[in-house]
C-alpha cells in the first residue's frame, strides 16, 4: 500500500506505508544515540525530537535524490519512468515497459546504476566538506564534546551535527549501494558489465551467483564482527538476490508462451444478473475462485470469492455478482505469457480474459496457469539439460 505525494519531472513519487514506519524508526533511533550520530543530549526534548525528524526526513530527500538520479538519468535515455516508491530502506523506479530495461544498452545501464549511489556520494562529500570549511573539522564544531559533556546544547548548535549525520549517511549509502549484489545498484553494474560480453540471461545469472556470495560473505564478516544489524542485512540481501533471480528466470520463460497455447479455453461465466447467494452455491458446485460476469453473452467484468465475501452473508441475495465485479483485464491471444503476468501484477488481480480481435472473449488465463507452465517448461528444460549431460 503506497500514496503519492508529489511529481517530479512527470513522475510520480509513491511513498509505501513501511517507509513511514521506518521513519519513526529512523527518527527514534536519532534520539536516542548521543553525539555525533544522534541529539540524546540535546534539551529540552522537543528540541532533540524536532531535530531528530529534520534529519530523518532530510536523509530520506537523499533518498529521494538516489533515486531521481536513476530515473531521471533513464528517461533521458527513453526508458519511461512508470513510478517511484520509496519503501523499507530505499526505493525502487519502476521502468513502464519491462522491455524497455532489457533492450538498454548495457552502458547505459551502467550509467543508470551508477547514477544514485555517485548522487549520495556527492551529497555526502559536499556535506562534509562544508562542516570541514566552516566548522573546522568534519564532525562540525571542534569543541562540541564540551556542550555535550555539558549536556546541554541549543537547537542551532546542533547543526552542524546533522550535516555530518547526513553527509555521513550518504557516504555509507553509496558505498553500501555499489556492492556488487543483485539486485542492489552494484549488481546493476556488474549486470551491465557482464552483458558486454555475455547474452543478458547469463549476465543476470551470473551477477545473482555472485551477489548470493557476497551476501554470503558479509554475513560471515559480520556475524564475526558481532554486527547483528548486518547480518540481518546481508540476509535480507541474500533473500532478495535469489528473489530477483527466481523472478528472471520466470519471466524468461514467460516471455517465450504464447498466451492461446496456456489459456483455459472451456470459460464458465455467470450472468450479472445472478445473486451473490448463488453466486456462493455455484462456486462451491465449480470449485474455480473467479470468473468473467456476463451481459448478452459480452464479457463486463470479472467476479472472485472475495469480491463476494466482503458482502455480509444476511445481505447477500439482495446484491447481485455486478455490484461487486471488478474491471475486465484483458489479453489478445497472442500476446505473451509475460503480458498476463504484467497485466495480472499491474491491476492486482488473479486472472485475465483473452479477448479476440473484435472483443469476444475467447479464453481465461490465472496466475495458476502461469505457475504450472513456468513449472513444466522449467522442468522439461532441466530434463533436457541432463540428457544432454548424458552423452
Ligand atoms: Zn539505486
Amino acid at each position: 500500500m503506497s500514496f503519492k505525494i508529489a511529481t517530479v519531472k512527470g513522475i510520480p513519487i509513491h511513498i509505501s506505508v513501511t517507509f513511514l514506519l521506518v521513519f519513526l524508526l529512523f527518527a527514534f533511533i536519532f534520539a536516542i544515540t548521543g553525539w555525533p550520530f544522534g541529539f540524546r543530549y540535546v534539551e529540552p526534548p522537543i528540541a532533540r525530537y524536532t531535530l531528530a525528524c529534520l534529519t530523518t526526513a532530510l536523509f530520506f530527500v537523499t533518498l529521494l535524490i538516489h533515486e531521481l538520479a536513476h530515473s531521471l538519468l533513464a528517461s533521458s535515455y527513453g526508458a519511461k519512468i512508470q513510478s517511484i516508491t520509496l519503501f523499507f530502506f530505499g526505493g525502487i523506479s519502476a521502468i513502464e515497459n519491462p522491455e524497455d530495461e532489457k533492450n538498454l544498452d548495457p552502458s547505459k545501464e551502467l550509467n543508470i546504476s551508477l547514477a544514485g549511489p555517485l548522487s549520495n556520494i556527492i551529497i555526502g562529500i559536499v556535506l562534509l566538506g562544508i562542516n570541514y570549511f566552516v566548522y573546522g573539522s568534519i564532525l562540525g564544531v571542534a569543541d562540541v564534546t564540551n556542550w555535550v559533556a555539558e549536556g546541554i546544547t541549543v537547537f542551532t548548535y546542533n547543526i552542524p551535527t546533522m550535516i555530518f549525520l547526513l553527509g555521513t549517511l550518504n557516504l555509507l549509502l553509496g558505498f553500501f549501494n555499489i556492492l556488487p549484489i543483485y539486485p542492489m545498484d552494484g549488481g546493476r553494474v556488474l549486470r551491465a558489465w557482464l552483458a558486454k560480453r555475455h547474452s543478458y540471461e547469463e549476465a543476470t545469472n551470473t551477477a545473482v551467483s555472485i551477489g548470493k556470495g557476497f551476501s554470503i560473505i558479509l554475513a560471515i564478516i559480520s556475524i564475526l564482527a558481532f554486527q547483528w544489524w548486518l547480518a540481518i542485512l546481508a540476509l535480507f540481501l541474500y533473500i532478495s538476490a535469489s528473489e530477483e533471480g527466481k523472478m528472471f528466470k520466470a519471466t524468461t520463460i514467460l516471455e517465450d508462451i504464447i498466451v492461446k497455447d496456456i489459456m483455459s479455453t472451456d470459460v464458465l461465466t455467470v450472468d450479472e444478473s445472478l445473486s451473490l447467494t448463488d453466486f456462493i452455491t455455484f462456486v462451491f458446485q465449480k470449485k474455480h475462485p473467479g470468473y468473467p460476469v456476463t451481459k448478452n453473452g459480452i464479457v463486463i467484468g470479472v467476479v472472485t470469492v472475495d469480491d463476494a465475501r466482503f458482502v455480509n452473508e444476511a445481505e447477500r441475495y439482495a446484491f447481485t455478482v455486478k455490484d461487486v465485479m471488478k474491471e475486465v483485464v484483458s489479453v489478445k491471444p497472442e500476446d505473451t505469457a509475460l503480458e498476463a503476468f504484467n497485466q495480472m501484477g499491474q491491476h492486482a488481480v488473479g486472472r485475465v480474459v483473452v479477448l479476440d480481435e473484435e472483443g469476444k472473449m475467447v479464453g481465461l488465463i490465472s496466475r495458476s496457469d502461469l505457475m504450472t507452465a513456468i513449472y513444466l517448461k522449467d522442468s522439461f528444460k532441466e530434463k533436457s539439460k541432463t540428457d544432454m549431460n548424458s552423452f
